[in-house]
């Protein structure tokens, strides 16, 4: 199964495509290069994270909170968002209120003409928030922009090769997630991940997995912040077993729960399995029932048992 070119990650240092050159909107874009020198100190959980928060944010996001849903949003929700309908009630209430907060507080932009629309903010914003619903109070703080475009995009790509001659090449996007920066989107694609819950492939959960897995540092690594150092040892030593497992599954041409663009590095590993996690679920847990277990340690969810 051959992905549509796109799912790429920009990360600052890594590339030579910077925000301009790519025309991102009027977007500035927020980076924070400074290393941690220290990599597992700085790998605090997710429910760590909220104590960092000023008082005046938490203020305001239980005022958010309080607010009622508007019901023209649990259409959209309908409509739009396939997998809402696999939650169970405390579910969809948790996630109705992630998708309160999550609008309001970043910072949206239509691209390329798209005039963004709460059928679009709420339809990203489910999909996002779906990834944190099982935690408290995480609201990708690190986030602040989401840029959309009307469907994919191109931007103009250099490389260089090992003898140090540039080339420059043109690449078709879905989706891109910045260290520290925006997540960028097709709004094309990002509908028709919504609507279509079983395919496997979502870029939105897609992209907010390399923005989980940057939390911490700039180095997309496939390892998300986790809750203790042992589940840390367990975590990178079976990620990178079944990212080997799937390099061969792949080579040899084998059909595959989790999509063959996984294979392209350990970071695309994660973001991809994330997305059959949550969209092939019950393939997923049987076909690789310790790396499912890790994943539901991990997202705190077992959407295999909705
Ligand atoms: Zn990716």
């Amino acid at each position: 199964m051959s992905r549509p070119r796109g799912r790429f990650l920009p990360i600052l240092g890594r590339t030579s495509a910077s925000p301009e050159s790519i025309g991102l909107c009027r977007m500035q874009i927020f980076v924070n290069l400074t290393p941690c020198r220290m990599p597992f100190l700085c790998r605090p959980s997710l429910q760590d994270r909220p104590m960092l928060f000023t008082w005046l944010k938490q203020r305001r996001r239980r005022q958010l909170l309080g607010l009622p849903f508007p019901p023209e949003w649990d259409g959209v929700l309908d409509t739009n968002v396939r997998i809402f309908q696999d939650l169970r009630g405390e579910e969809q209430q948790k996630l109705r209120g992630l998708i309160q907060v999550f609008i309001a507080e970043k910072n949206w932009e239509g691209c390329g003409g798209l005039v963004l629309t709460d059928e679009m903010k709420v339809t990203i914003a489910a999909q996002a928030c779906l990834l944190v619903l099982g935690f408290d109070g995480v609201f990708f703080d690190h986030v602040l922009s989401i840029l959309v475009y009307p469907t994919t995009y191109v931007v103009p790509e250099k490389s260089v090769d090992r003898v140090g001659i540039e080339t420059e090449d043109r690449s078709t996007r879905l989706g891109e997630a910045w260290y520290r920066g925006p997540v960028i989107l097709s709004w094309e694609d990002a509908l028709a991940s919504g609507r279509n819950e079983s395919d496997g492939h979502n870029v939105v959960l897609h992209e907010f997995a390399h923005q989980l897995d940057m939390i911490n540092d700039q180095s997309v690594d496939g390892t998300p912040p986790l809750a203790t150092p042992e589940l840390y040892e367990r975590w990178t030593e079976l990620i990178h077993e079944e990212f080997q497992q799937l390099k061969r599954d792949c080579r040899r041409g084998e059909w595959t729960v989790l999509d063959c663009y996984g294979t392209t590095n350990i970071g695309e590993f994660f973001a991809v399995a994330t997305e059959s996690f949550f969209e092939s679920s019950i393939a997923m847990q049987e076909r690789h029932p310790q790396l499912y277990a890790l994943f539901c340690e991990f997202y705190r969810q077992d959407p295999a048992s909705r």
